[in-house]
C-alpha cells in the first residue's frame, strides 16, 4: 500500500501526471523517516521539518498535520514495516506548465515505505569519502526534491569507490551530499552551523544533544578543509547512514583508518536512543 495524490492506494494504481510540478520543475519538498522495531524515529521533528520546508517554498499542505500524521502511521502499520524507511514527498500539484504558481494550487502528497537493513557495514567499519565543491543553491536548509548537485556528487563518490562526497564552499566544509559532517579534536565536537548552507539533520540534532550529555564541547561553527583533514576523528550523520565514521577523505587517512573512540561512544549513545 502507498499514499498517492493524498489517498491510500496500491502502487500499481499510481500514475504521475506529466504536468505535476514536482516532475517538471522539482517544485516540491520531501522527508525520509526511519522505522526501528515498528516505531517511527523522532517522528515529530521529521514532520516539523516537512512542514517548515513546505512553508519556505510556500506550498500549502493538502491535509492537516494531524491527518498527515495519522495517515503516515497508518501506512507503516498497514505495510507491517518493522525496519526500514518511509519516504514522503509533497509537490505543488498539477497545472499548465508555466513557472509561476498556479492560481489554485492543490498540493499532492506521496508516501511509501521500504524495508531495509540498518547500515551496520558502514557504521562498524567506517567510510571512504571525497571532497567536492558545493555547487548547490543558497537555500540548502530546505529539503527540496531538487537534488541534482547531490546526485552528481554521490555518483562521483561511487565511481571512486567512496560512500559519500563532502561538500566545501570556498574552503569551508558545509555538509555531505546526503549527510551532515562532524569533526572531533580532543574534547571538541564541531559541525557547520544550521543556517541556509546546510540541511539541519534530525540525526545531527540528536548527536548534538547526546554529545553535550557526554561532556563534549559542542561547537556549531564553520571550519575549513584543512581542519577537516587534520582532525582526530570525522563522522557523518543521516537517517540512512546513522553515525558513520569517516576513515578516509580523498588520499588522506583519518584516525589511522579506524573509527575513533569518541565516535564509538556517540554511536553507542545513539543506539540507546534508537532502540528507545
Ligand atoms: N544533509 C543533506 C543534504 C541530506 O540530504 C541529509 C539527509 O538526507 C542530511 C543532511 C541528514 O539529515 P537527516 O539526519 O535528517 O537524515
Amino acid at each position: 500500500m502507498i499514499i498517492f495524490q493524498n489517498r491510500f492506494m496500491d502502487r500499481e494504481e499510481a500514475k504521475v501526471d506529466m504536468e505535476d510540478r514536482g516532475y517538471q520543475f522539482g517544485d516540491g519538498v520531501y522527508e525520509v523517516f526511519r522505522i526501528y522495531d515498528g516505531a517511527l524515529f523522532d517522528f515529530d521533528n521529521h514532520l516539523d521539518r516537512l512542514v517548515s520546508s513546505a512553508q519556505k517554498i510556500r506550498i500549502e499542505l493538502p491535509l492537516s498535520l494531524n491527518e498527515i500524521k495519522k495517515m503516515l502511521m497508518g501506512l507503516v502499520k498497514e505495510n507491517s514495516l518493522v525496519n526500514g524507511t518511509l519516504y514522503v514527498q509533497v509537490t505543488r500539484g498539477v497545472a499548465n506548465r508555466t513557472h509561476h504558481f498556479p492560481e489554485h494550487p492543490k498540493a499532492l502528497l506521496t508516501a511509501y515505505t521500504k524495508q531495509s537493513e540498518r547500515p551496520f557495514e558502514t557504521t562498524n567499519k567506517g567510510i571512504q569519502t571525497i571532497l567536492m565543491d558545493d555547487i548547490r543553491w543558497l537555500r540548502c536548509d530546505i529539503k527540496s526534491i531538487n537534488l541534482l548537485p547531490n546526485v552528481l556528487a554521490k555518483q562521483t563518490a561511487k565511481e571512486q569507490g567512496c560512500k559519500e562526497a563532502i561538500f566545501h564552499r570556498d574552503g569551508i566544509v558545509t555538509e555531505g551530499s546526503s549527510s551532515n559532517v562532524f569533526i572531533i579534536n580532543g574534547n571538541d565536537l564541531q559541525t557547520h552551523p544550521a543556517n541556509n548552507l546546510i540541511l539541519n539533520g534530525i540525526t545531527r540534532r540528536n548527536i548534538i544533544g547526546l554529545a553535550s550529555g557526554l561532556g563534549l564541547n559542542v561547537k556549531e561553527k564553520p571550519y575549513g578543509v584543512e581542519d577537516l583533514l587534520a582532525s582526530d576523528e570525522v563522522f557523518v550523520t543521516s537517517t540512512t547512514l546513522e553515525v558513520s565514521p569517516v576513515i578516509g577523505i580523498d588520499s588522506t587517512v583519518i584516525a589511522d583508518g579506524q573509527p575513533g573512540p569518541v565516535t564509538r561512544k556517540l554511536q553507542e549513545r545513539f543506539e540507546g536512543r534508537v532502540l528507545g
